[in-house]
C-alpha cells in the first residue's frame, strides 16, 4: 500500500466539476485581480473565522508582516514567538525592523508555554504571537489574562489552525487581529499562495488594507508608503469552494486522529494531547519517538510518507542561533515525525499506517 503525506489530488477529485466551473467562470470574465470574487471570499472568511472583517493579500507570511506593521510594531520593539514554529512567524517580525523572543514550547501540547511567555516580558516587549500550532489552539486564555496584565498586543498566527476553537470561541478572535496562510497543504488550501488577515478593529483593517495595497486609498490616492500584496482571483474562486467543504473535511481528520490514537494507545509512542474544551483541526498529526530517523526510513520502505515539521526549532536556525537552552524545543526536534493526515486518507491506510508504525518499534 502507498499511503502518501498529503493527497491534493484525491481532495480534487471529490470537487472537481465545482472547482472547474468555477475557475472557468474567472477565466470568461478575464478579471485575474480583486473584484466581487474576492470580496466574496473574505466576506465569506470573516463570517467563518468569527471576525468582522477580512483582507486578503498573496500569502501567510505577508499576512503576518502587514499585521505587525499596522500594529505600529517595528525597530526597537520586541515580540515573544514560540521557539518552535515555521520561520514565518519570526522572520515577519524580523522583516518589519522589531526582534522576535523566543518562548519555550508546552511540554504536552507543543504551542507557546504561557508561563514561558511571561518569563520573556522586557521593557521593549509589544506584543505576543501565538501560534495554533498543528491546528491545536494555544492557551489563549492564560495568553490574553497574561498580555492584559502587561498592556500587549496579541497577534494570532492562525496559519495551521482553520476553524479551530477554545469552547466554542474560534482562534483569531482572542487577539487585536490574526493570519491565516492558504498555502495549498494548509486545511483550507489554495491553488498556489494565498494568505489573509481578520479582525474586529475597522480601523486596523484599513490600515492593513492600505499597506497591502501600495498605500492607496481609493484608485490613484495613494496616502502613505504600501507594497503590493493580493489574492488573485482565481486564489479566491478556489477558496470560496472550498471554503464550503472545509467543516466536514476537518471532521475527517478528527475522525482520523481519533483512529491514530485508539492504534497506537498502547504503543510507547507519545500521541497529541487535545485539552477539554479544546477542538484540534489537526493540521498536523505529530507523535514523538526514539529511533525517529530509522523508524521514518522503515515507513518510507513500507510505501508510508511522513514529514518533520520541522527539522529544527528557530533558536538553532542560522538567521537565530542561540546558545540559549530549549530543552523541550530540543526534544521535539529529535522526536518528532508528522504522519499522514488528510480528509480523504481511507481508513485502511490509517490502520496500515499505524500498523507499520508498531512493527518498526
Ligand atoms: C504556513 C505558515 C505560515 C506562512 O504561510 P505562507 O502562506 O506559506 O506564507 C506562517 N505561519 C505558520 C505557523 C505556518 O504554518
Amino acid at each position: 500500500m502507498n499511503v502518501p503525506f498529503v493527497d491534493l489530488r484525491a481532495q480534487y477529485r471529490t470537487i472537481k466539476d465545482e472547482i472547474d466551473q468555477a475557475v472557468a467562470q474567472v477565466l470568461d470574465q478575464t478579471a485575474f485581480i480583486g473584484g466581487t470574487i474576492v470580496e466574496r471570499f473574505e466576506a465569506e472568511f470573516a463570517r467563518y473565522t468569527g471576525s468582522e472583517h477580512c483582507i486578503s493579500c498573496a500569502n501567510g507570511t505577508d499576512a503576518l508582516e502587514i499585521a505587525l506593521e499596522a500594529l505600529g510594531i517595528g525597530p526597537g520593539d520586541e515580540v515573544i514567538v514560540p521557539a518552535y514554529t515555521w520561520i514565518s512567524t519570526a522572520s515577519a517580525v524580523s522583516r518589519v525592523g522589531a526582534t522576535p523572543v523566543f518562548a519555550e514550547v508546552h511540554p504536552e501540547y507543543y504551542t507557546i508555554d504561557p508561563l514561558a511567555v511571561e518569563k520573556k516580558i522586557g521593557k521593549h516587549t509589544r506584543c505576543i504571537l501565538p501560534v495554533h500550532f498543528y491546528g491545536l489552539p494555544s492557551d489563549m486564555p492564560a495568553i490574553m489574562e497574561v498580555a492584559e496584565r502587561h498592556d500587549l498586543v496579541v497577534l494570532e498566527d492562525c496559519a495551521q489552525a482553520h476553524g479551530a476553537r477554545i469552547n466554542g470561541k474560534l482562534v483569531g478572535t482572542f487577539g487585536e487581529a490574526a493570519t491565516y496562510s492558504f498555502y495549498p497543504g494548509k486545511n483550507l488550501g489554495a491553488y498556489g499562495d494565498a494568505g489573509a488577515i481578520v479582525s474586529s478593529n475597522a480601523q486596523l483593517v484599513a490600515k492593513c488594507r492600505q499597506l497591502a495595497r501600495l498605500g492607496q486609498e481609493g484608485k490613484h490616492n495613494h496616502v502613505a508608503i504600501g507594497r503590493n500584496s493580493r489574492m488573485d482571483t482565481l486564489q479566491a474562486a478556489v477558496l470560496r469552494v472550498k471554503l464550503a467543504h472545509l467543516q466536514s473535511w476537518t471532521e475527517k481528520r478528527r475522525a482520523h486522529a481519533r483512529s491514530y490514537s485508539k492504534l497506537l494507545n498502547d504503543s510507547e509512542i507519545d500521541l497529541p494531547k487535545e485539552p477539554t474544551g479544546f477542538h484540534h483541526v489537526y493540521h498536523i498529526f505529530m507523535v514523538q519517538l526514539d529511533n525517529r530517523d530509522r523508524v521514518q526510513e522503515l515507513l518510507s520502505s513500507h510505501g508510508v510518507s511522513t514529514q518533520l515539521h520541522y527539522p529544527r526549532p528557530l533558536p538553532r536556525i542560522k538567521p537565530y542561533a542561540t546558545s540559549e537552552s530549549f530543552p523541550v524545543s530540543d526534544a521535539m526536534a529529535a522526536r518528532m515525525l508528522s504522519l499522514p493526515m488528510y480528509a480523504e486518507l481511507t481508513s485502511e491506510q490509517v490502520e496500515y499506517v499505524a500498523s507499520k508504525l508498531i512493527d518498526t518499534l
